[in-house]
């Protein structure tokens, strides 16, 4: 488990100290760790429930406010852990409602999350990774290459912060934001379980997705792990000499590999697979590249998402007009494959698929604007 370090400055005799303090975020323990933990601190495990439950279902990031467990406790958890660490310091709002947040990471890195409401309920899409290093070259999370993982309580708290200021509950992850879920793969399996445990905040896992890039080994894991989320494979291209033009990965994969796994995938947990492409003028948009892709996902229990491209400054690319896009549609449709067109939401605020960014500030810490 990750041990925070935080820096306190302590005036002595005029002279300042600054001591170095280890507190450890609790909030990276699951259920079962939080029991272990409390056992060992020779505490009731009983406390361990209401210690996960104040701070994965009632969203509390204050031992101080969690009345029901003693005052002596209290003071010991204050003394050595801390509760996430992370920050929402600012807001961006769209004009369709969506909101992007900017969440500060204890270490001054920030990623960011955005929150989409639906008639159907809230959705947040999170960041698990700060940068990413898979350097597709039309999207803008990957500039500056990875940072460095997220971990599980800094992706929870992504949701619970947005949770708390908006006083409204989120139904719906999804992990699109920075990074490459399955290049963080532990943290980002521990943080699915914690998020639909019954004992915290209770997202149901159906309402769950995962995108990625389709890192081939890591699909085929993940079926071990008895998952009921969803899974959606970026792959943006029908063919290898294509897909290596416009994402570096595939010179690591080929497409033929990537089927073969979610092929497997299907087989083994009965669930179906969504395919990403994101449509660029006058390099994967054309019909016979349709019709190559309406070959390829022959005979699997699979749906397309077609998302128009979001042009981000300096990165490749320019988005395909309406009627290309209807054509594309309509060629798949055809062949009996199921296709929907994502829709746009908060463009014009950088907040649409692949126009979210890494800002490092330098480790820098910062003012919170918007403190919850
Ligand atoms: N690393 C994950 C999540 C990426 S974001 C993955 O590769 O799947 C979610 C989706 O948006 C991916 O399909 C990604 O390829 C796509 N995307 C990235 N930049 C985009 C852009 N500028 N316009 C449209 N879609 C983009």
């Amino acid at each position: 488990m990750a041990i925070l370090q935080l820096r306190l400055s302590k005036v002595m005799d005029g002279d300042i100290l600054v001591e170095e303090l280890e507190k450890r975020d609790i909030m990276n323990l699951d259920f079962n760790e939080m029991v272990t933990f409390i056992e060992n601190m020779d505490e009731k495990s009983f406390r361990a429930k209401q210690l996960y439950e104040w701070i994965h279902k009632k969203l509390v990031n204050s031992f101080d406010n969690m009345t029901n467990i003693p005052k002596e406790l209290r003071v010991k958890l204050n003394k050595d852990c801390i509760i996430g660490g992370t920050n929402i310091i600012e807001v961006q709002k769209s004009a369709d409602g969506t909101r992007k947040y900017l969440i500060q990471l204890f270490d001054g890195n920030t990623v960011e999350s955005v929150l989409m409401k639906y008639k159907h309920g809230n959705s947040v899409c999170i960041s698990t990774q700060v940068g990413c290093r898979m350097g597709c070259k039309f999207c803008a999370s990957t500039v500056g290459g990875l940072n460095r993982n997220l971990e599980p309580s800094e992706m929870l708290s992504q949701i619970y912060n947005i949770q708390r200021v908006t006083g409204e509950r989120v139904s719906n992850v999804i992990l699109m934001g920075i990074g490459e879920p399955l290049d963080n793969y532990n943290n980002v399996i521990k943080f699915i379980k914690m998020l639909s445990d019954k004992n915290g905040v209770n997202i149901s896992q159906r309402n769950i997705t995962l995108s990625t890039c389709g890192l081939v080994e890591k699909l085929i894991e993940l079926v071990n792990e008895h998952l009921g989320i969803t899974i959606a494979v970026s792959l943006h291209a029908p063919d290898d000499k294509l897909r290596k033009s416009i994402m570096p990965i595939a010179n690591k994969y080929s497409i033929q590999d990537i089927i073969q796994a979610c092929r497997y995938y299907i087989e083994k947990t009965g669930r179906r697979i969504t395919f990403e492409y994101s449509l660029i003028e006058g390099i994967n948009d054309s019909s016979e590249c349709a019709t190559k892709l309406a070959r390829l996902l022959n005979g699997l229990n699979c749906h397309v998402n077609l998302i128009p491209l979001n042009p981000v400054k300096g990165r490749m690319g320019s988005r395909s007009d309406g009627s290309n896009i209807q054509r594309f549609k309509s060629i798949l449709e055809k062949k009996n494959i199921t296709v929907t067109i994502r829709r746009e939401m908060g463009s014009d605020i950088d907040a649409a698929c692949g126009q979210l960014r890494n800002k490092n500030k330098g480790g820098k810490l910062y003012e919170s604007v918007c403190k919850d």
